[in-house]
């Protein structure tokens, strides 16, 4: 099936490794031109020589800490001036610190919210102008299952994902008109860092290895393993092409069937 990303623009960010990183090396196989964007120089360099050396082709990084907004917006001019505009926003973010409420301080909520929506909302607004002199556009935003289904100690992710699909909602029905789409993909248990540090708490926790921890993850979800960062990513790479034109405002998980309701 050709997807028609050939020749596109894609920014995708914290994609040093993970979901990001998995999402850049299936869109470069389509053709698409990346930039990938993390706040670690070594990783995202060593991100960009490996994507490079598959891909037999440019692949442009870019040091930015999601967690400042002028981090972003001067990245996001720097991108602008020597790639071009962005066709395809692909917004993804280190997970918030886990935790519950009592748990919580007040650095931590000002910091989750700047990561997980602030800076979203941030990329889109930068992206937006150029989308609707094209009148084409994807904005891809990753969230978790969390947003249908609040998971126990991560107070932040469940509040400010929440709110970045409200967003993308509401997003999605002023910006239809431009042809450009807002969709959110919502990955359950993915075998990567995050999902490992994730399991060692709850290891400790419990007394018991992370190996363990992490099958246990996956008997609970009725496909009875966890998922891998490119069956995530698939699901963006379609999102991103020509072919998901009808699909906006939705929120679709990847998660082997962990979300109970039906919806
Ligand atoms: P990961 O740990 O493999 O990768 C995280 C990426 O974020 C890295 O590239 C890292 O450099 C980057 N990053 C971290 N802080 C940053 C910052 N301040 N500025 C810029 N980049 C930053 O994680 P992943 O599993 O690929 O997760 C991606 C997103 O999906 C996270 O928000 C995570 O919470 C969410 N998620 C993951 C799972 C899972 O099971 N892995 C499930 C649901 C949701």
């Amino acid at each position: 099936m050709n997807l028609y990303l050939n020749g596109k623009l894609a920014l995708i960010t914290a994609a040093s490794k993970g979901i990001g990183f998995a999402t850049a090396d299936m869109l470069m196989e389509e053709g698409t031109k990346v930039v990938i964007l993390s706040s670690n120089k070594n990783n995202i360099e060593a991100a960009a020589y490996k994507l490079k050396e598959k891909h037999n082709r440019d692949v442009f990084s870019i040091v930015c800490d999601l967690n400042s907004l002028e981090s972003i917006f001067l990245s996001y001019e720097k991108v602008k001036k020597e790639f071009g505009e962005i066709d395809i926003l692909v917004n993804n973010c280190g997970g918030p610190v886990p935790g519950n409420f009592e748990s919580l301080s007040d650095e931590d909520w000002d910091k989750a919210y700047i990561q997980v929506l602030r800076s979203a909302v941030k990329l889109a607004e930068l992206v937006l102008p150029n989308m609707k002199i094209k009148k084409w556009g994807r904005i891809i935003n990753i969230t978790s299952l969390s947003v249908k289904q609040p998971v126990d100690n991560l107070m932040l992710s469940n509040t400010f994902r929440t709110g970045l699909i409200g967003f993308a909602k509401s997003l999605s029905n002023e910006v239809g008109k431009y042809n450009i789409t807002v969709n959110n993909v919502a990955p359950g248990y993915t075998l990567t860092s995050r999902l490992i540090e994730l399991a060692e708490i709850r290891a400790n926790e419990k007394g018991i290895t992370t190996e363990d921890e992490i099958k246990t993850m996956g008997e609970s979800v009725p496909l009875k393993r966890v998922g891998g960062a490119y069956e995530i990513a698939s699901l963006i790479t379609f999102l991103a092409s020509e072919h998901s034109g009808y699909i906006t405002g939705s929120t679709i998980a990847v998660d082997g069937g962990a979300i109970k309701s039906t919806f």
